[in-house]
């Protein structure tokens, strides 16, 4: 098949809407990054996205809706606690969980009794809902265990020929995916950061847990509460390994280990000191800049043929925690403490 691609205005939306009533797949920009959109209502289609993406099917997806008002329908019951989260943070860079309606198929929620919700404000995701007429169920853009798509050219490195059409709205705003919370344990859990931090989250609802598997590996046996989180993800080809510690220690390491085909992922004004290439991917004091281009700067390093590549550590506060999350994950968990 050979993949359309659309422009973000009133003729773009509408043939996005034509695909997606006839159970098509289509990227679409959403403000975190890029979702690979179908109908939400539609089991056949969900299994379509799988398929696409080579995501396991014990994977649930997201699903998009452009209006509060959706949300009563794809669920058993509005909580308050998700009208206040709307409230203040809708539409925007928040999924949350409740116990889902009857409507949602079991390969959408990928057989749990909750789903995922999410409305999203970059304003050509709401031009592809409302004009499919459709809640949308929209995992990443990319290939099943590659970093998330933050530009159309991601999605078509990797969905090309595999999906009817991409819609491009420049590069995501954010850059990481949404932060998930569950409403449906008795504390509300993050189970995944995001732009949305958790003490933003704790503001509006007071208490809320913070899932283990957002800052540790999982363990073996223990139940799960995100399936995403249990797969290698958001990985590049190269090895990456993070190093923990200060400018000069970091400098020091991998000058120390400098040879071809090694690279440094750092930040704003590291590189001078380097004797290896490399990837500044944001400015230290501002992690909202380190989020929208981390993923960007895991391709680039496959693009640049890295085989190893030493990341410096984010500190895991505010939105550096998504950062440091999914860097983590693309690291496998390997952190090399220095000066210890
Ligand atoms: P993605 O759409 O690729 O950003 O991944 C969606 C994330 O949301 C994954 O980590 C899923 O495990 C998580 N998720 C979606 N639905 C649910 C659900 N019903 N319960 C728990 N986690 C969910
Ligand atoms: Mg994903």
């Amino acid at each position: 098949m050979q993949t359309e691609l659309l422009k973000a205005d009133d003729a773009g939306f509408a043939r996005a809407g034509e695909i997606l009533r006839a159970g098509g797949l289509v990227g679409m920009p959403t403000e975190t990054v890029y979702g690979l959109a179908g109908n939400a209502l539609d089991g056949s289609v969900a299994k379509k996205i799988y398929a696409a993406k080579g995501r396991p099917s014990d994977n649930p997806l997201i699903v998009h809706i452009a209006a509060f008002s959706s949300l009563a329908k794809l669920v058993k019951a509005v909580p308050p606690a998700a009208e206040k989260l709307a409230r203040a943070f809708w539409p925007g860079p928040l999924t949350m969980i409740l116990p889902k309606a009857a409507c949602i198929p079991d390969e959408v929620s990928a057989g749990l009794p909750t789903v995922a919700v999410r409305f999203p404000s970059h304003p050509a995701a709401q031009g592809v809902i409302k004009a499919a007429g459709l809640p949308l169920a929209a995992p990443s853009a990319n290939l099943s265990g590659r970093p998330s798509p933050t530009t159309a050219q991601h999605v078509l490195h990797d969905l090309s020929g595999k999906i009817e059409a991409v819609l491009d709205g420049g590069p995501c705003g954010v850059g990481v995916e949404s932060t998930v919370i569950t409403l449906a344990t008795p504390v509300p859990r993050l189970l995944r950061p995001g732009g949305i931090t958790l003490e933003a989250l704790r503001d509006v609802l007071g208490e809320v847990d913070m899932d283990d598997a957002v800052l540790h590996p999982l363990k073996a046996g223990v139940r799960v509460s995100s399936p995403g989180m249990k797969y290698k993800h958001y990985s590049p080809k190269a090895n990456v390994v993070i190093l923990d510690g200060t400018d000069a220690q970091y400098r020091a390491y991998v000058n120390a280990h400098a040879a071809p085909h090694v690279m440094a992922l750092c930040y704003d004004g590291d590189a001078d000191g380097l004797q290896v290439p490399a990837l500044c991917y944001g400015n230290l004091s501002d992690e909202r800049t380190l989020a929208h281009d981390l993923f960007d700067a895991l391709r680039e390093v496959d693009a640049r043929g890295a085989e190893t590549v030493y990341a410096r550590c984010p500190s895991p506060e505010g939105v550096g925690l998504a950062v440091y999350n999914r860097l983590m994950r693309a690291a496998g968990f390997e952190v090399i403490h220095l000066g210890e």
